[in-house]
């Protein structure tokens, strides 16, 4: 297999007028509008790679007995492309998304996509749809991701998959903008097990995690926060972030590595906080520990973090019996200063010291 891909540029006949794209712009949401291009490459076993293309955003036509449809094989990356104050057009620590989608691979039995060209990908898209870039807060959405493609009903990894890359323009994740996040706690289900998929970004972990996240909902919650499958005891994260907390003595932690997903935002954090001189520990820590700290005052402030909804502090935690605040249910100023830190270096207002901003046009 040649270790760089060639893909094939073919724009959209049909793009989607000015004016109705900045009015879709305008509208903001998350993960509603889609622009005008996709990427697609083909693995197929014995010839690896190949038609790589950059063309029309357009359905797939899938057999009715793709491997995907039936056995989940599918995993997903997601980062964004900004609008860097300065001009021009970034995305930050992209390479680790790469990396992370390979890992995933591994765990989900499907091929390894040279890091090259996951970059091409990504940055062949943002450039083709630059102009679906919102400005202000906004920001594109890049969802790349990789699907069993083989008609084949017998259980085995398949020998056909299709890499994408698709984007969307979105302003806040949550509808209600950057204001504190109530979170439900789910008693009864549970994301991850040891051995399991936790640590892959893959979709049968979402489609596992749905029904908790309805009932988040339904207990007025925007986001559902899991305990460990073994003892239910052990806050994991929550059903699409990372988990972190803040003592009364100012220092940070958050829960460790192996059954949740590794984020790159919680990875970034660590290290911007480290190098802000605050202490930072990764360490098991219970529910029944949390609801005491918060209660006590020993811990002040927690909150979520990922790509989508960068950093949103928590304001209570609900549950079947009971519920409680963390500090006054408004957030906190530790969460409000790495927030503003980590948003800074992304969109170009700080110097990035460390490599992680990757300049696309
Ligand atoms: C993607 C994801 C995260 C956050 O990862 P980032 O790299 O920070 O975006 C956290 N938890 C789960 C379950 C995820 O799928």
């Amino acid at each position: 297999m040649p270790d760089t891909l060639t893909f094939t540029h073919i724009p959209t006949p049909t793009p989607t007028p000015a004016a109705e794209r900045e009015a879709i712009l305008a509208k903001g949401g998350f993960g509603t509008a889609f622009s005008d291009h996709m990427v697609t490459i083909e693995w197929t076993e014995g010839r690896g790679w190949h038609d790589a293309q950059i063309r029309k955003r357009e359905p797939f036509q899938i057999d009715p007995a793709a491997a995907v449809l039936h056995y989940a094989q599918e995993i997903f990356e997601g980062l964004k492309a900004y609008r860097a104050e300065s001009g021009g057009v970034t995305l930050f620590r992209a390479d680790q998304n790469a990396k992370r989608l390979n890992n995933s691979a591994t765990r989900l039995a499907m091929p390894q996509l040279p890091e090259a060209s996951f970059l091409e990908a990504v940055e062949s898209l943002v450039r083709i749809d630059k102009d679906w870039i919102p400005g202000g807060n906004g920001s594109l959405y890049l969802r790349p991701f990789m699907f069993a493609n083989e008609p084949f009903l017998g259980v085995r990894p398949a020998h056909h998959f299709i890499f994408s890359v698709i984007a969307s323009p979105v302003g806040d994740y949550f509808k209600h903008g950057p204001k504190p996040v109530n979170v439900w706690l789910s008693k009864e289900y549970t994301r991850a097990a040891v051995g399991g998929t936790g640590a892959a970004k893959c979709g049968g972990n979402y489609a596992a995690s749905l029904i908790a996240q309805g009932q988040a909902y339904d207990n007025g919650c925007d986001q559902v926060l899991f305990l460990d499958a073994a003892e239910h005891r052990w806050i994991e994260e929550l059903g699409g972030m990372n988990i972190f907390f803040v003592r009364d003595d100012g220092s940070l932690f958050t829960t460790p590595l192996g059954t949740i997903l590794p984020g790159i935002t919680r990875a970034s954090l660590i290290e911007l906080a480290t190098s802000k001189g605050i202490q930072v520990e990764e360490r098991k820590y219970s529910f029944e520990e949390f609801q005491a700290d918060a209660q006590s005052g020993k811990v002040t402030e927690a909150f979520a973090c990922g790509t989508a909804a960068v950093l949103a502090a928590i304001g209570e935690i609900r549950f079947t019996g009971g519920s409680f605040k963390i500090g006054d249910g408004n957030g906190g100023p530790l969460t409000a200063t790495l927030r503003d830190e980590l948003v800074g270096i992304q969109r170009g207002r700080i110097a990035d010291t460390r490599g992680w901003v990757r300049k696309v046009l």
